[in-house]
C-alpha cells in the first residue's frame, strides 16, 4: 500500500468546505476537462496529486444510490478516459479511483456525489511539491486543465 499523500492545502479546503455557498460541481467552469451529455469531468482544486479529476454527474444529487443507469454509465465511461487521458499527459504508473461517500469517508462535498480519479507515481510528492505556497497552485491547475483539454479524445 502506498503511503497517504500529505497534501496541506487540502487543510485549507476542509476548513472551507462548510462555509461555501452552493455547489462547486453545479458552479464548476474553468476547471473543467470535459462535459458529457449526463456528466463531465473537472480537475480537483484541492488536489491530493497532480491531474486528480473528479467525474460527477450534472444532476446536482447527494445519494449514490439516486444516479440513474444511464449516469452511472457515463460517470465510469468518463472516468476511463480519464485515465487514458492522464496516461498519455503525465504516465502514472498507477491510479486511486473511488467515491467518498460521507464527510466521515472524507467528502469534502456531500451533497454532489462525485467520482476521484487519483493518479499515483511512486513517490508522488516528487511531482508535486508538498510544501507548494498554496498561491502557486491556480497556476498549476490552470496549466493541467489546459493539456488534459487539449489531449482529451473528442
Ligand atoms: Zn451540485
Amino acid at each position: 500500500m502506498p503511503k497517504p499523500l500529505w497534501a496541506p492545502w487540502r487543510l485549507e479546503y476542509i476548513q472551507q468546505a462548510d462555509e461555501q455557498d452552493g455547489c462547486i460541481f453545479c458552479a464548476a467552469d474553468e476547471l473543467v476537462v470535459a462535459r458529457g451529455e449526463r456528466a463531465f469531468v473537472l480537475l480537483n482544486k484541492y488536489p491530493y496529486a497532480s491531474g486528480h479529476l473528479m467525474v460527477a454527474p450534472v444532476r446536482h444529487v447527494g445519494d449514490f444510490g439516486e444516479l440513474s443507469d444511464d449516469e452511472a454509465l457515463e460517470v465510469h465511461r468518463l472516468a476511463s478516459t480519464a485515465i487514458g487521458t492522464l496516461a498519455q499527459a503525465y504516465r502514472p504508473q498507477g491510479y486511486n479511483v473511488g467515491w467518498n461517500l460521507g464527510r466521515i469517508a472524507g467528502a469534502g462535498i456531500v451533497d454532489h456525489v462525485h467520482l476521484h480519479v487519483v493518479p499515483r507515481w511512486a513517490g508522488d510528492t516528487n511531482f508535486m511539491p508538498v510544501l507548494a505556497d498554496v498561491k502557486v497552485i491556480p497556476e498549476a491547475l490552470a496549466d493541467t486543465t489546459r493539456r488534459l483539454r487539449e489531449l482529451w479524445p473528442t
